[in-house]
């Protein structure tokens, strides 16, 4: 491991860590930890590309022939169940996009050629609502997403 570079190993430690929060937070929910579970929640973590369950599936059955898009759809269900993802929906586009990075931030969203990009800086205050606009709820967590036009597909026009 001499020859990694250091942004490279500390991602994968993040990736590592990840994994077992997960693992423990199955075994605490009497969930099984099931080789295709780890592995689309180990793809998933180790993605900033927002994937589709479909692309998922692709990338994931290369490592396991055996895997189902069933398969994909029941765990993606039980990791948003489980708060260890989150769903996206980009304007005008049916599919869901998946997040395994479940730490506050924020997406900018391309409306031509739908990719999804993670914004963490630039907004300087937390949004203040008033009481009454929260009609009751706890507020638990907030994510913004800012629908456009992303570099690339503008220069095409
Ligand atoms: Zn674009
Ligand atoms: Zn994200």
């Amino acid at each position: 491991m001499v020859s990694a570079s250091a942004s490279k190993a500390a991602v994968s430690t993040d990736v590592e860590e990840a994994v077992e929060r997960f693992i423990s937070l199955c075994r605490e929910r009497g969930l099984s930890v099931t080789p295709q579970r780890l592995a689309l929640y180990r793809a998933l973590v180790s993605t900033s590309s927002h994937p589709t369950p479909e692309r998922l599936f692709e990338d994931v059955r290369s490592q396991m022939p055996t895997l189902s898009l069933a398969t994909v759809y029941k765990a993606i269900e039980t990791f948003k169940e489980m708060g260890v993802i989150r769903e996206i929906r980009v304007p005008d586009d049916h599919r869901m996009r998946l997040d395994g990075d479940v730490s506050e931030h924020h997406h900018l969203i391309c409306v031509r050629c739908h990719q999804v990009v993670d914004l963490r800086e630039g907004l300087a205050d937390e949004p203040l609502l008033p009481e009454q606009a929260m009609q009751g709820f706890r507020i638990l967590g907030y994510s913004l997403q800012f629908n456009g036009v992303c570099p690339g597909c503008d220069a095409t026009g």
